[in-house]
């Protein structure tokens, strides 16, 4: 045998049989996308012109599912610290059966503390995954109507006078507004915004009131400008204070700094009337659902909420609204440089995409 044609026998014998569809290896890809802001973002707890989310792209059999997380500041997460939680677990990932994502993600979630959002982007992208080999779009697999799909409001993040009546103007679509508030400012934002519209608004304090005979007279107030609800006007520890303030109101008071997974939601019982679920808090698609049911049995309200990020989660979050109350889904609208394209809002409602899975279209 020429040394030629030992190796093409040898190669012959080490090759790898073609796969079939049903057994090409599993994939998985990482990276920070930096996502432009059309107006720079103000809220009580940050300012900035841009954010970077964490995204990853699951592949096996032919099939590639999209997730995506926004860390939030507030836990300490970072689009690198999500990225390396995520990458941590690489070998487990690509081993493992995706059919069983419960029991994946529930190894993913003993195994690394925190870091919520690459949860998030990682169970909305098996979700994905799932979606489309079963060829149903995920508000389907939840057995939801899309035609219960709510209203979404659109964010007013803290501006001066003149910006926030620009911001005004822009959101013409939407029929409700959502203001954030919680600085010296309240009373100039609230005035701008009911010199332009008489639309009904939801108020975000953000943690914002430390004082709670402050919180009451802000709401007191708030309630005689067509404010629908407030969402955590005081600190997430303060959970006692707001029971006192919520007893001394007349409209409903909504948690989200206080709430961020399905435990979270009984304490908050008497203090809140409801609990505003983000996937980026709840690590995902799967608790984000168990959030919603656990608060529906507790007689709460239910509220999506979303961070700033692209087409990717707030679509992901879109495809559970049909079971709540209120969604202020507008993360992917505040950006210029959406990567992908999924749920749109048409006169102010949520319009979910058909396709399988998320039903995500790259732009
Ligand atoms: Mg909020």
């Amino acid at each position: 045998m020429t040394r030629r044609d030992w190796m093409k026998a040898s190669a012959a014998a080490t090759a790898v049989p073609a796969l079939s569809g049903a057994e090409r290896p599993a994939a998985l890809q990482t990276g920070i996308v930096r996502l432009k802001l059309r107006h720079t973002w103000t809220t009580v707890m940050s300012s900035s012109d841009f954010r970077d989310t964490f995204h990853l792209a699951y592949s096996r059999d032919g099939v590639t599912g999209h997730g995506e997380g926004a860390p939030i500041p507030r836990y300490k997460e970072t689009a690198a610290t999500a990225k390396a939680a995520i990458e941590s677990l690489r070998g487990m990932l690509l081993s493992a059966d995706p059919w069983q994502f419960t029991k994946l993600l529930g190894e993913v979630f003993r195994r690394i503390p925190g870091e919520f959002a690459g949860k998030a982007a990682l169970d909305m992208a098996l979700m994905d995954w799932v979606g489309q080999k079963l060829g149903t779009p995920l508000y389907r697999y939840f057995g939801l109507d899309p035609k219960d799909a709510p209203l979404t409001t659109f964010s007013i993040g803290i501006d001066t006078p003149e910006m926030t009546r620009k911001k005004v103007e822009e959101a013409a679509q939407f029929p409700v507004l959502k203001i954030k508030v919680g600085l010296a400012n309240d009373e100039a934002t609230m005035d701008t915004v009911r010199q332009i519209t008489r639309k009904p608004l939801r108020v975000d304090a953000n943690e914002g009131w430390t004082n709670k005979e402050e919180a009451v007279r802000k709401i007191n107030w708030l309630e005689k400008m067509g404010v629908e609800f407030v969402e955590q006007p005081m600190p997430a520890a303060m959970i006692e204070e707001t029971r006192w303030v919520r007893s001394r109101v007349h409209i409903p008071i909504i948690a989200d700094e206080a709430c961020m997974h399905a435990g979270d939601i009984p304490k908050l019982r008497d203090a809140f009337d409801g609990v505003n679920v983000k996937l980026d808090k709840a690590g995902g698609v799967l608790e984000a659902h168990r959030m919603i049911q656990i608060a529906k049995a507790l007689g709460m309200k239910t509220m999506l909420g979303c961070m700033v990020s692209s087409s990717v989660s707030v679509t992901a979050a879109a495809h559970l609204s049909p079971l709540v109350d209120y969604a202020d889904l507008d993360g992917n609208l505040l950006i210029s440089n959406d990567p992908y394209a999924g749920v749109t809002v048409k006169d102010g409602r949520l319009v979910l995409p058909a396709g399988p899975g998320l039903g995500l279209r790259k732009i």
